[in-house]
């Protein structure tokens, strides 16, 4: 299982962002999306790009899997309703 927004893990559900119920979302990550909402709604792919790339750099990930995860962003549900609905 993968978050929507950065293609993170979340098979934890401590990682899982939450709803405005208080349940846990079955689609994005707590660094995504709190309360119902994107933390940061405004975010276009291209920043979020940077950001899943300076943080798997970070964790020593090989470029190859990086570049996998990038390639995944637009295919993932939050960007692609975006380019939908633009
Ligand atoms: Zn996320």
């Amino acid at each position: 299982m993968f978050c929507q927004s950065c293609s993170m893990p979340i098979d934890d559900a401590g990682l899982r962002g939450t709803e405005k119920d208080g349940s846990k979302s079955n689609e994005y990550c707590l660094y995504c999306y709190v309360n119902g909402a994107f933390i940061n709604p405004d975010m276009k792919l291209d920043e979020m790009r940077n950001i899943v790339k300076t943080q798997m750099e970070k964790m020593h990930s090989p470029p190859n899997i990086i570049q996998l995860s990038l390639d995944s962003l637009p295919n993932l549900k939050r960007w692609r309703e975006k380019t939908k609905t633009t």
